[in-house]
Order: C-alpha cells, then sequence, then structure tokens
C-alpha cells in the first residue's frame, strides 16, 4: 500500500523537468509554458498595457494563506498570469515611461536556461560553462569601455546599486587598509555629483560610512559635475584630513542623462593626490550603468557615418561619445544590462580595471572551508552574494552575440533619433520648453506652460529668481496637473504613458523643480508615436484651460 505522502510526491513529480530524457514530458513542459504565453498574449490590445488598468488591493493580499492540499500547474499558471494584468508593456512604443527597456527574445531565453539548471556562479565547480559565459561578457564589456583585456576583471551583481557597493567598497579598502577586518576608525567620504544616483546615500549608508559623508558637488546645467567645484570640493576634504572612499563619475543620469566629464576628474584626483602626498589613489567608479552603452560608438567613424544617422542624430551620439570615450580611465564602473543594454532584470555588471584590486575584498579559505575544494575560477571569495544565478550573464550574452556592435548602435541611434524629433518639435512649440536640451540621451525633460506666459523668459527666471518661488511652485502644480491627465488617457488606452520628476533640479533658491519625462527605449518607436506625446499634451492643456475657466 502507498502511503498518502507518496501519492503526493508522484504527483507533484509531473511538476518538475524530468531529470532523464521523456520527450512527452518535454512537450507538457514546453506546452505549459506556451499556454501562459498564449493567455499573457490575449492581454495584449493596443494600448501600452497588459490586461486592464488594475485597482491594487493589499488589504484581500494581506488575507493570503498557503493551501493544505497541493495545486495543479495549471492552475498555478494561470493565476500567475493574472499578476501581469494592468502592467505596462515596456516595449510598447507608446509606453515612455522609464529606463525599462524592452528584453529581446535571446535574452529571455539566456535568463531562463539557467532557471532550470540553477548553476550557481559562486564557483566553476557548479557554474561550469555559465561562469565561463561571465567571463566572456566581462572580456566583452571590458573590451567595449576600453579596459585592457588581460588585467581587467568583473562581476555580476544584483543591480547597479550592487556595482556602486562594490566600487566603494574596493575604495574604502584602499583608503583605509584593514577596514572589512577591524572596522571603520575614521570617517570616510563619498564624493559624486547633485545629480548622482540616490544609489551614492544607500552605499554610504549600508557601508558604515553614514549618509552625511556623502559629498555632493553642484552640476552646470546640462546636470554635469561642476569640475571646478569638485577639485574645491576634493580638497577641502583632504585639507580636514578626512578619506576618500570613492569618487563617484556619473556617465548617464538617471532623469537627464548628463554625463560627468570623468577625464577632467581624474586629472585632478591625480594632481590632488600628488598635492597632498597621499598614501592610497582615491579610487575613481564610474556609475556608467546607463551611459555605458554608448561605448559601441567608441570606434564609430561620425565622419562617414556609415550606419546613415541623420544629422541631428550623429551630433547627438557624438555629443555623448566625447564623454564615453574616456570610461576606460575609470578604476572600476558599473552595467546595468537590464537598463539599456534590453535584458530582463537584473543583470548588473561590476567591471574593474585592474582585477589584483579584488584581492582587497577576498576572504580567506579558511571562511569557506566548504567551498572551492576543486575548479578554478572561484568568485564567491570575493562576491557579497554567496548563491549568484546564471541568468544576468546569460542573457547579458545573449545580447552581445546577437548585437553585435552595429545592432547596438543602430537601436540606440534610433532611440536618439526619436527623442531629438520630440525634443524638438517641444522646443518650437510656445507652450512647452525642453529642461535637458544638451543632453544627448534617449529621454526628454520637459515642462508644459499655461497659455499667456513667455517661455523665453520664465522658465530661467523660475530657476534663479527667489522672486518666482510662487509662480514656480503653480508651474509645478500646472505640469503634475498634465501629468495626471495624460495618464489617465493612457490607462483608458488613448496617447501615450510618460512620467514625472518631482524634482528634476532644486532652483537656485531650493525649490524643486517638476518636469514631465519622455524615455523613449522601445525599438517599434516610430515617429508617430512622438506625435502622440504632442498630441497628448494639447489635450491636456485645454482640459485645464475649461477647468479653470469654469471655477
Ligand atoms: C538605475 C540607476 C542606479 C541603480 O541601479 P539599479 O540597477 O536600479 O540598482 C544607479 N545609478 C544610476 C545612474 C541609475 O540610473
Amino acid at each position: 500500500m502507498t502511503a498518502p505522502y507518496q501519492e503526493v510526491v508522484r504527483s507533484l513529480r509531473q511538476a518538475f523537468p524530468q531529470p532523464v530524457s521523456d520527450r512527452v514530458h518535454d512537450a507538457y513542459f514546453v506546452f505549459s509554458f506556451l499556454r501562459a504565453l498564449d493567455q499573457v498574449d490575449r492581454m495584449k490590445s493596443v494600448t501600452p498595457l497588459l490586461g486592464k488598468p488594475e485597482t491594487l488591493d493589499y488589504a484581500a493580499a494581506r488575507q493570503r494563506r498557503v493551501a493544505e492540499a497541493p495545486s495543479s500547474l495549471e492552475s498555478v499558471s494561470d493565476e500567475l498570469v493574472e499578476h501581469l494584468s494592468g502592467l505596462f508593456i515596456s516595449g510598447h512604443p507608446r509606453a515612455q515611461v522609464n529606463v525599462v527597456p524592452a528584453p529581446t527574445i535571446p535574452s529571455i531565453i539566456g535568463g531562463m536556461l539557467p532557471s532550470i539548471y540553477n548553476p550557481n556562479l559562486c564557483s566553476d565547480e557548479s557554474g561550469r560553462s555559465v561562469s565561463v559565459a561571465e567571463v566572456e561578457v566581462t572580456a566583452m564589456a571590458a573590451d567595449l569601455v576600453g579596459y585592457p583585456a588581460e588585467q581587467s576583471g568583473g562581476v555580476f551583481t544584483f543591480g547597479g546599486t550592487g556595482t556602486l557597493l562594490y566600487g566603494a567598497k574596493i575604495g574604502l579598502e584602499k583608503a583605509c587598509p584593514g577596514a572589512g577586518q577591524s572596522g571603520l576608525r575614521e570617517p570616510a567620504t563619498i564624493i559624486c555629483s547633485d545629480r548622482a544616483h540616490y544609489a551614492c546615500s544607500t552605499v554610504a549608508n549600508w557601508l558604515g560610512l553614514g549618509e552625511q559623508n556623502v559629498v555632493h558637488v553642484p552640476t552646470t546645467p546640462e546636470n554635469e559635475i561642476r569640475t571646478c567645484l569638485f577639485e574645491t570640493m576634493l580638497r577641502d576634504v583632504l585639507k580636514e584630513g578626512r578619506k576618500v572612499a570613492a569618487i563617484v563619475a556619473t556617465m548617464g543620469t538617471t532623469d537627464a542623462f548628463g554625463l560627468d566629464d570623468l577625464s577632467t576628474m581624474i586629472e585632478i584626483r591625480d594632481r590632488l593626490r600628488d598635492e597632498f602626498d597621499l598614501d592610497y589613489t582615491p579610487h575613481i567608479h564610474a556609475d556608467a550603468v546607463i551611459g555605458w552603452a554608448w561605448s559601441v560608438f567608441n570606434d564609430y567613424d561620425f565622419t562617414t557615418n556609415p550606419l546613415g544617422f541623420d544629422p541631428r542624430t550623429v551630433r547627438a551620439l557624438a555629443g555623448t561619445a566625447r564623454r564615453i570615450r574616456h570610461l576606460g580611465q575609470s578604476d572600476s564602473l558599473g552595467i546595468d544590462f537590464h537598463k539599456t543594454g534590453f535584458a530582463p532584470y537584473v543583470s548588473s555588471l561590476f567591471l574593474l580595471q585592474k582585477s589584483s584590486d579584488l584581492q582587497l575584498i577576498s576572504r580567506d579559505q579558511s571562511a569557506t572551508p566548504y567551498l572551492f575544494q576543486s575548479g578554478h575560477h572561484h568568485p564567491g571569495k570575493y562576491t557579497l552574494e554567496t548563491t549568484r544565478g546564471g541568468s544576468g550573464p546569460m542573457s547579458a550574452l545573449a545580447n552581445l552575440l546577437l548585437f553585435g556592435k552595429d545592432g547596438l548602435r543602430s537601436l540606440l541611434g534610433h532611440l536618439v533619433t526619436m527623442a531629438v524629433e520630440l525634443s524638438a518639435h517641444l522646443k518650437g512649440h510656445a507652450a512647452t520648453v525642453v529642461l535637458n536640451q544638451d543632453n544627448f540621451g534617449p529621454v526628454t525633460l520637459f515642462r508644459v506652460y499655461p497659455d499667456g506666459v513667455d517661455t523665453f523668459a520664465v522658465p530661467k527666471r523660475e530657476q534663479t529668481d527667489a522672486a518666482y518661488r510662487s509662480q514656480l511652485q503653480a508651474h509645478n502644480a500646472y505640469n503634475r496637473r498634465v501629468f495626471e491627465l495624460i495618464r489617465d488617457e493612457a490607462l483608458q488606452g488613448r496617447g501615450v504613458v510618460i512620467s514625472l520628476t518631482d524634482c528634476y533640479r532644486l532652483s537656485d533658491y531650493g525649490e524643486p523643480i517638476v518636469a514631465l519625462k519622455s524615455y523613449i527605449m522601445s525599438p517599434f518607436s516610430e515617429a508617430d508615436n512622438v506625435q502622440a506625446v504632442l498630441d497628448s499634451i494639447w489635450r491636456a492643456r485645454r482640459i485645464i484651460a475649461q477647468e479653470n475657466a469654469s471655477k
């Protein structure tokens, strides 16, 4: 007689991929996935949304409990699919929300294969050839950004924040040797721009440096670090005898695509190191999680322009390339394949110019007696994580193979062409002002004004003149209302989904400046989707005018 549990096990076995080839069961596996895909496909319409707009019910969610009895693969799958309802379709040309790319099919396959076999990149004992994939991607990316291939190294980690954490941790060990063993005994700073990602503060907090020890250097109107102030503020830190755990150059700010002048920052760092006779070289980490992809243009000939980009696009791409070209001079950098590399979440690579720096964060063999008994490649000796999955490197590898340099150049060139087009229209209209005119990425930040506002003079006054505080606030509210109307319309299946940033920048007198944001990431974008943004804006302006008239 079989015990009840044996029945349960027997039936649950059907829910696992079979360990030994079984064509019939394989078909069941594939068909189950196909069925889920089919259900998701039925949730597609012309709108940039899967299914319908959903009201999220957390009260009901908190009432969920684990059932006594097992369920079937089919009903679990049905329920999982339902959770996709209401999601924005990131690859939809009318979804221009944020730096969220549409993943390619090869990168999805690359992400899924490891989830069937669970290779652990902790060591090549368990990761086998998937560990090799991580090394391949590291070499390819290092070459793209201009790190010397023989010396460089890298490791995939849990997001752009993770890449910054690695950079700052290694820099801290350089500045305060032994801090990892004995703890931090003196204050150490992270220096970055005021447009740097808040991940700098997260890292300062989690590393025990303290958020108050992040030095934020003011930026230019182009959202680039002011290098003269960088020099002043770095000098002040050194004069006070404080250590520098890391200098972070933001190569592609999250909102506006601002690019710090890395090369000048390095020159200043070296000069001050000598001037203060430091016994360490402050570590420079390039936060290039967004900007890295433009390194495919390092060896593009903008003069002969073989891919045939139009002149405005060439100018925008060259404007980015002039900064990205210097990435190879940084000590370390971060790459998000899940941002500008069209890979599924999460695929982030921390790259080091000199892999020998990894020794600074290696734990000794005695701490991990049960690992590393065989094999040759043991990232687990220095990674923060113990278990690391293979999805990140496999999906990154998929896209680097699929695109080649020309594929990535063409995709980025196309997105920038669309953004340039949108920007030109917004600049041409009296009621709209582009805020990041001199940034050259796929993102456009702009403000919309009511009739009768002199958009030649007012935005500048809002930025500089404290007497304009109340107008700035009123126009912030106006832009919030424009955003709401555009979003409501998008949820009904009309228009586009864009986003709003609460603080594009602070005005000179400390007031946040709200901006609307179009982030064009879909390879399916065309000029009519750009027109759709404009049409949505004009409709929203008309509605607000009517609302005001009836008040
Ligand atoms: C998105 C972003 C980060 C954080 O990366 P995650 O992958 O979201 O952890 C850090 N820096 C910049 C500039 C970013 O845009």
